[in-house]
């Protein structure tokens, strides 16, 4: 959904910004020659941006020996009796042991204490670090690590919509003159 909303979007005003300053009628002026250029920079950065959103390191705690290892005696209990874990709470870690701040029994995971805010989303699934919220759009968890993207992508979304409105304006500035000089 992410991509098609961006890609539509980048489209429309790429069309839009292209149409009006290419049009059979309208000379290119200075302005719509920039209103072009800008839209392409605008239109790439979204993409570039979405395609990170999706692909890129959404701060997910891997599951990895350090990660996984100690398993609480709780945890270790009822897996060995094939119990279920949903009644579990999240274990707190050893006291000053940073390494090991909490237990996700839901990923079975360690998750560090200095890794900022650290969230189990239900949505995706998993534990991630630097959490800020997750976005329905995306289908993605915007964290720390890709926030920058997700607030590029919105950006641009609206500068592509003042450089298509703006590259329109110019280019129906330039028209009426035509018409009221012919006369
Ligand atoms: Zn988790
Ligand atoms: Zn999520």
């Amino acid at each position: 959904m992410g991509i098609c909303v961006v890609g539509v979007l980048c489209a429309i005003l790429v069309a839009v910004t292209q149409g009006v300053t290419n049009g059979p009628d309208a000379e290119a002026t200075q302005l719509g020659q920039i209103a072009v250029i800008l839209i392409w920079a605008e239109a790439s950065i979204a993409i570039l941006s979405t395609l990170y959103l999706l692909f890129g390191d959404a701060g997910v705690i891997k599951r990895t020996e350090e990660s996984c290892y100690p398993i609480p005696s709780e945890v270790e209990q009822r897996i060995r009796a094939l119990q279920s874990l949903d009644s579990l709470k999240n274990i707190p870690g050893p006291q000053g042991d940073i390494r090991h701040g909490s237990y996700c029994v839901r990923c079975l995971v360690w998750r560090s204490k200095d890794a900022g805010k650290v969230h189990h989303c239900n949505v995706c699934q998993r534990c991630v670090t630097g959490f800020d919220h997750h976005c329905g759009v995306f289908g993605r968890c915007i964290v720390r690590n890709n926030m920058p993207c997700f607030l590029a992508t919105i950006g641009m979304m609206f500068a592509g919509m003042i450089t298509a409105m703006l590259a329109v304006m110019s280019s129906t500035a330039v028209n009426p003159q035509q018409g009221g000089g012919g006369g």
